[in-house]
């Protein structure tokens, strides 16, 4: 494929980190061609991360969160629509259409549109309030202005998300429940010798955690909410929210001619189409590891990072990636820091190499096939670090064990 010169005018559909981490690395790498930066929130480019911590709880302004402001975009000399959401694609134009009809012509169009809060629906109540926007966030706030000190907001699955709206909550006064339909929280993400030494931590944080709780429905009424689980049990609380995982939003693209499989396909260079690319979360892509290749698609904020870079450079330069990346997670919860290299699958050998849930934090290595699949560790950010080198290249496991590069 040519690489970028100034008569090109970029297209990026979705205004969230990946979308603006890519504007910034091509002005970066110095194109300076046109860039139109298009986004259906209201609000300017900003983290996801900190809104479920330290914004809910407090401690941040929500502008602290931004990750551009007005003077910034305008310095970056790209143009930039808020509110607009993109609903359609045409391939052989490199074209794309508005929701209000407007088409807008460019040469290279970059697909960064992430995905949306998984809907929870009860015959009761509809669709439950998530958390994966700023709005969401004023809403949930605007819910918790009408509670009393310590009231009980039921939060609806013990994942990443919602275990740190619980964190977040908790350090607010209120009283979170955290209720999950699985037997232990993450236990489909992490697998079951994780999720058991993990199972502890909302309780030792003071939180109520209830597993095997399958929400059956919401009654509301003046006096809030009342749920009602399959084994019979209930629970009343001044506000709610589900934090259930996440879906993709690609029925827009259907008629579009992509490779849609669990996200938009792409291949080692991020390309889905000539001209079209995809990054972060809606990415589906070909990930090279000790275990082999497999295609992936990783909901992490150091991937969509990571993808934005690659894509800049590979259309700048036309030269491809040479390394594989190491996908990279955290989540703070219940007064831990949990940490994740790697993309291992939940059925992986998972040996634990230091610490302990006792003393509150560990580290321990996943293998498939004898080699090392991935690192995960609690409140061991300094031995995480330090065992990167494991999944830079192929590491088998019996290598990991004797180098301990964690206790270096
Ligand atoms: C509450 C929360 C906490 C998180 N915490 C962590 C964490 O601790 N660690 C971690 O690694 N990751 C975390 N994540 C995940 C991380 O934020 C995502 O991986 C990251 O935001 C992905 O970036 P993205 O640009 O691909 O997608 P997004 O950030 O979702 O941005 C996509 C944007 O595109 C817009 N869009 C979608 N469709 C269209 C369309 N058709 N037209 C126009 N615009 C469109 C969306 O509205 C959105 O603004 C968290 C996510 C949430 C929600």
């Amino acid at each position: 494929m040519s690489t970028l010169t100034s008569s090109d005018h970029v297209l990026v559909v979705g205004a969230g980190l990946a979308g603006w981490r890519l504007v910034e690395s091509l002005r970066n790498l110095g194109f300076d061609g046109e860039i139109t930066l298009i986004g259906d929130e209201a609000h300017l480019p900003y983290d996801r991360p900190p809104l479920s911590k330290q914004v809910l709880s407090g401690k941040w302004d929500v502008a602290k969160a931004s990750l551009a402001t007005h003077d910034h975009v305008t310095s970056l000399a790209a143009t930039m629509r808020l509110g607009a959401r993109v609903t359609h694609l045409d391939l052989a134009s490199t074209s794309i259409t508005l929701a209000d009809s407007s088409v807008v012509h460019g040469t290279r169009v970059a697909l960064a549109t992430g995905c949306r809060a998984r809907e929870l629906r009860v015959p009761s109540s509809g669709v439950l309030p998530s958390l994966r926007s700023r709005d969401d966030l004023e809403r949930l706030n605007a819910a918790l202005a009408y509670l009393a000190p310590k009231s009980t907001v039921a939060v609806v699955g013990g994942g990443f998300v919602g275990a740190e709206v619980a964190t977040s909550l908790s350090s607010r006064g209120f009283t979170p429940v955290v209720v999950e339909a699985a037997a232990r929280p993450l236990i489909g993400v992490l697998g079951e010798e994780v999720s058991r030494w993990l199972e502890r931590l909302a309780g030792d944080f003071g939180v109520e955690l209830r597993t095997n709780h399958q929400l059956e429905d919401v009654a509301t009424d003046g006096s809030g909410h009342h749920l009602s689980f399959g084994d019979g049990t209930t629970l009343d609380a001044g506000a709610i929210l589900a934090a259930v995982g996440s879906s993709l939003d690609l029925e827009w693209l259907s008629d579009s001619g992509l490779h849609l499989d669990n996200g938009v396909v792409v291949d080692n260079d991020l390309q889905a189409a000539p001209g079209v690319a995809a990054i972060g979360d809606v990415a589906r892509f070909p990930w090279s590891n000790a275990a082999g290749e497999e295609l992936v698609r990783i909901e992490h904020w150091q991937v969509a990072s990571d993808h934005a870079a690659q894509l800049a450079d590979f259309w700048m330069s036309g030269e491809s990636e040479t390394t594989s990346m190491v996908p990279y997670f955290w989540s703070d919860q219940y007064g831990k820091k949990l940490q994740l290299l790697g993309h291992p699958h939940p059925s992986d050998e998972v040996q634990r190499v230091s610490g302990s849930p006792d003393e509150g934090k560990w580290l321990a290595l996943y293998s498939r096939n004898s080699f090392v699949t991935g690192v995960v560790a609690l409140s061991q950010p300094r031995g995480l670090a330090l065992s990167r080198g494991l999944l830079e290249s192929p590491t088998l496991l019996d290598e990991a064990l004797s180098a301990a590069p964690w206790s270096s």
